[in-house]
């Protein structure tokens, strides 16, 4: 489902760009992770060293990139982005490695996506700056270490649990994003707004920031989408009222659900019972792919508790039957 408003993917999302953050103070939100990441890129600054390598985990559209490419930017050093699947041979990362200069930060996306045959690359890069290339084949076979300069990988992924242990271990600095507050969201929105040259009042802004599932991607979008609206209908400024109507007409709802969302839920609701039922099941009777059902679609519903993951299963909360206008039945536990 490529249109989906919400979904978490940036492709062809040139957009995007313009309402990035490039200095970490004007990075909104993430406190402790703002907190952490100055500290630490101001002693690799003071001792003229690489900072250690970062992984930054959490669901689609909260800032890993961006926060990526800030930390190069406080570091002045070079920023070279690639991600996991775009890596398909070892040679493509000993390629990436030789070309970066000291300190530089190369930006791995998607870093769970890796092949074991490149993870195997990269483990000597990240813990001794070292390539281990075999040269020539059978008995006549050897192994050259070439050295690499000191550089800080910076990782991104989704789900921190599918990285196997031994690349986990190997971030000195593990940064975990959350969910955005209401309020870090209107503050998102009213700076997109300006940058966009749109007017927009504060309750409009708060609109926008209620309804954007705690993301700022979702924010950028939705501001987007309902500036959109407001030229069509000759709103001068962009208030609540306005954004409502906009909002309303993308299917975004008060809990700024989408359709996709509501579509999970009443599929659990009026065909499972309310669950346990796996996820496997639910992503194939909505005929979208698992890692973007569990990537894209619940963490947000988990965090609202709308949902709940029992070791069997998904199961609906009593706030999503009431959701879905729907009685919850008797039995159930939550
Ligand atoms: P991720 O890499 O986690 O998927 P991105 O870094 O690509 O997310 O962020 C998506 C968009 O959201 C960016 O283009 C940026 O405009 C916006 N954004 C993310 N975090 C912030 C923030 N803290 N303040 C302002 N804008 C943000």
């Amino acid at each position: 489902d490529n249109d989906r408003l919400i979904d978490g993917e940036r492709k062809g999302e040139d957009a995007d760009a313009a309402l990035r953050p490039k200095k970490l103070d004007d990075f909104v939100g993430q406190p402790s992770a703002k907190d952490n990441l100055r500290v630490f890129v101001q002693a690799a600054r003071a001792r003229a060293e690489a900072l250690d390598h970062v992984l930054f985990h959490g669901p689609p559209g909260l800032g890993k990139t961006t926060l990526a490419q800030i930390v190069a930017n406080e570091l002045e050093v070079n920023f070279r982005a690639t991600s996991g699947p775009a890596i398909t041979k070892p040679g493509d990362l000993a390629a990436l490695l030789t070309n970066l200069e000291a300190g530089d930060v190369l930006f791995i996306d998607e870093i769970h996506r890796l092949s074991p045959a490149v993870e195997e690359v990269l483990y000597p890069a990240m813990e001794d700056f070292a390539l281990d290339l075999i040269i020539g084949e059978g008995p006549a076979a050897r192994s050259v270490r070439i050295e690499l300069p000191r550089f800080t990988l910076i990782g991104a992924t989704t789900r921190s649990g599918l990285l196997a242990k031994p690349l986990l271990d190997r971030f000195g600095i593990p940064v975990r994003l959350d969910f955005y507050s209401e309020k870090d969201l209107a503050h998102i929105v009213s700076r997109g707004a300006s940058l966009l040259n749109a007017e927009m009042s504060a309750d409009g802004a708060g609109e926008i920031a209620r309804r954007a599932r705690g993301t700022p991607r979702v924010a950028g979008r939705l501001l987007r989408r309902v500036r959109d609206v407001a030229t069509v209908e000759g709103a001068g400024v962009i208030d609540a009222i306005v954004a409502d109507k906009a909002l309303k007409r993308l299917e975004i709802d008060k809990l700024g659900l989408d359709p996709l969302d509501r579509r999970y839920l009443r599929l659990i609701a009026e065909h499972f019972g309310g669950g346990p039922v796996g996820v496997e099941t639910i992503a194939a009777a909505l005929a979208e792919a698992r890692d973007a059902v569990e990537d894209v679609v619940e963490p947000f519903l988990l965090q609202q508790g709308l949902i709940q993951r029992t070791p069997r299963g998904r199961v609906l909360s009593v706030s999503a039957w009431t959701h879905l206008g729907l009685p919850a039945p008797k039995e159930s536990s939550s």
